[in-house]
């Protein structure tokens, strides 16, 4: 069986069922990866205090039937807050490496309008698809700039705020 170790920043846990579960994990050199864990709930004691979202962690990975969880040590918290860690999710591609995406985060200067930036939809000059006036806000929905009153229309957890 093929074994990774890695660092990595889990981004978010999504229970599946009473037993397992999927953490999205964002690495440095793999980009956003998404691994099981078996029987998570059974080791919650064991393994859950070290991947909340918005740990940093060092992560042992299997490959079998795609990647699972098998150990994982907390070494410290980033300080990105838990929404934008969810809609960096969201926003990242699977597999694709941002270094200097998670750099930001590994130094606690997140910034969504270098993130975006860094993913191809640069904010600077931008203007809202739908009326052409100034942006205000991103959607991760329809990959959109969208100005305030626009943006108002759609639900805060598919929009990203450019302060
Ligand atoms: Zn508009």
């Amino acid at each position: 069986v093929q074994e990774y170790l890695c660092e990595a920043i889990v981004l978010n846990f999504e229970p599946n069922g009473d037993l397992d579960g999927r953490f999205s994990l964002f690495t440095r050199k793999f980009g956003k990866i998404t691994a099981k864990a078996k029987s998570s709930r059974k080791i919650t004691s064991k393994l859950s205090g070290h991947l909340q979202p918005g740990s940093f962690s060092a992560v042992r990975l299997i490959e079998k039937n795609g990647l699972q969880v098998v150990d994982a040590l907390k070494k410290e918290r980033v300080s990105a807050d838990l929404d934008d860690l969810y809609r960096l999710n969201l926003a990242l591609a699977t597999e694709v490496a941002e270094p200097e995406i998670w750099d930001m985060l590994k130094d606690n200067s997140f910034n969504w309008r270098k993130v975006l930036r860094f993913l191809g939809w640069d904010p600077q000059g931008s203007v809202c698809g739908i009326c052409r006036r100034g942006a205000a806000a991103f959607s991760l929905r329809s990959h959109e700039f969208l100005c305030s009153s626009c943006a108002s229309r759609l639900s805060g957890s598919e929009l990203i705020y450019l302060h």
